[in-house]
């Protein structure tokens, strides 16, 4: 009852201020890349609430899939609950359907999303577009409104879906591009895993060949480069994994500098082992459904891969990974592989 009155007096705070930009901090990049990880992390910041792959949350047969971090359903949990209730109010929308439709028009990735990509600009006369911008906005204004908080974390991935933020009038937008070793991300993508809705996996994952994930690892961070450089004056920056799990004080700073959120503390219970809360992130990674987190580096794909697959990956993807930093022939991670906007030109990309 105490939750609720709380979210009921964060609503009327919000709603003095209906114009104020709403600030999003996006991570884009490829699927098995450690965001569910680094956004619960996140999450424990008191400024801010870390909603997961939130293009979850409006499909209509997710709730039948997917559990919140918290244990509960969409529609029990009470954090989103209250977001599908007062974006109802906002939009006058009592069903998400349409909004499905929208998201489905402009930000689904498939293929080489060219129609999608070309779809996503300014100007757009389609009025699909600008009813999928009204109904964005109203999605991160519902948010900010029923939990209180001024920033929200977003790891949907989908670097569409982070130009359709940018785009998105009344939205403060800063890029995270989440990067981890394509062959990390092949590794991930090999192991089948069961269909089980309270595991947080909403359907059986088959293993997907070395050589489609080598495709698909340089296909998302394609489009993730794509989208920072179409909005260079949006607050952005590169981050990788390996970096993160090896000196999360350093990533979590980055990350700060472009969120304009102070993450030292965050980073000393970091540096102690503290578990950090799970939050109420909804879908992406099973790990966010075990409880308080401890971050880890999971390096596993250096001895599981077979050599014949980490060549194969290396062959197809070794100019972007060289590219970002990596080596054929993985040593201890001693440099940091990330770079902002604001250093481009201090710090080479390669
Ligand atoms: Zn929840």
């Amino acid at each position: 009852m105490a939750e609720l009155t709380d979210l009921k007096i964060a609503a009327e705070t919000a709603d003095a201020r209906p114009d104020a930009p709403i600030r999003v901090v996006y991570v884009m990049g490829a699927g098995r890349s450690g965001s569910t990880v680094l956004d619960t992390i996140l999450n424990n910041h008191e400024d801010v609430i870390g909603v997961g792959e939130l293009v979850h949350l409006f499909i209509d047969g997710s709730a039948q899939k997917e559990n919140c971090s918290c244990g509960e359903t969409r529609d029990a949990c009470q954090v989103w609950h209250g977001v599908r209730e007062r974006w109802s109010e906002l939009t006058g929308l009592s069903s998400i359907t349409e909004h499905e439709r929208l998201m489905t028009k402009f930000t689904r990735v498939q293929r080489l999303a060219i129609p999608e990509w070309h779809r996503l600009r300014a100007g757009n006369p389609d009025p699909d577009f600008a009813e999928c911008l009204k109904q964005t906005r109203a999605t991160y204004q519902a948010i900010a409104d029923a939990t209180g908080k001024r920033v929200i974390i977003e790891s949907s991935k989908n670097p569409l879906r982070a130009k359709l933020l940018c785009l998105t009038p009344g939205l403060d937008v800063r890029l995270v591009h989440l990067v981890r070793d394509a062959r990390g991300v092949a590794w991930s993508r090999m192991k089948p895993f069961a269909k089980s809705k309270e595991g947080g996996v909403p359907q059986d994952i088959k293993p997907k060949p070395i050589h489609i994930s080598a495709g698909y690892w340089l296909f998302m961070n394609f489009l993730s480069e794509q989208v920072r450089k179409s909005f260079p004056d949006q607050p952005s920056t590169r981050i990788h994994y390996e970096d993160f799990v090896t000196t999360p004080e350093q990533t979590l700073k980055e990350i700060g500098e472009v969120a304009g959120l102070d993450y030292t503390a965050i980073s000393d219970r970091l540096l102690t082992g503290a578990p950090m809360a799970p939050g109420h992130l909804y879908a992406g990674n099973r790990v966010r459904t075990a409880g308080p987190i401890k971050l880890r580096s999971d390096m596993a794909w250096t001895e599981k891969l077979r050599p014949n697959q980490k060549r194969l990956t290396w062959l197809l993807a070794g100019h972007k990974l060289r590219q970002y930093g990596y080596q054929e022939l993985p040593t201890t991670l001693t440099e940091s592989h990330s770079e902002t906007v604001s250093d481009d030109s201090l710090r080479s990309a390669a």
